[in-house]
């Protein structure tokens, strides 16, 4: 199957001229890339393959177009798991950070981490997908935890 993910040249990006690009990438910098803004949905997930997958309470994902996505770089890097018969997760080989997500139950999308953006700014998580199976210790609904800054 193929994962729709890959490079190519600045003139294969398909956004429109003054188009809101945002630009992502891994831990390393080996892995960049950019997506055409509005996205579709913004949305923390809290299925357990997500939760594994990025080691965390929840992921925040945003999902794009296929045609909004670009990879600017990092091809020979990036790793695919298939982690379900429909679904292939991408992450840097190097670095190890999860950066997307596709399905076919999604098709024609590209899914992003949220994270991985240069900058969140505008991009409104809208929902909590998969809630009835969220990790219990990930919900602070109710709770007030100290807020530390670990000394350096
Ligand atoms: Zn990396
Ligand atoms: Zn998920």
């Amino acid at each position: 199957m193929t994962t729709g993910i890959t490079s190519g040249g600045s003139d294969s990006a398909s956004a429109p001229a003054g188009a809101d690009v945002r630009p992502g990438g891994c831990l390393c910098g080996a892995v960049r890339y950019r997506i055409a803004l509005p996205p579709k949905w913004v949305a923390h997930c809290h299925c357990s393959m997500c939760r594994r997958a990025q080691g965390a309470g929840f992921v925040t994902w945003v999902g794009v177009p296929e045609g909004a996505f670009m990879l600017e770089s990092g091809a020979d890097v990036l790793s695919h798991y298939k982690s379900s018969p429909a679904a292939v997760r991408s992450f840097c080989s190097r670095c190890g950070t999860p950066l997307f997500f596709q399905s076919t139950r999604w098709p024609g999308e590209m899914h992003v981490t949220l994270a991985t953006l240069d900058s969140a700014d505008g991009l409104e998580p809208q929902a909590h997908s998969y809630w009835s199976v969220h990790a219990e210790w990930a919900d602070w609904r109710g709770r007030e935890l100290p807020r530390v800054e670990p000394d350096e």
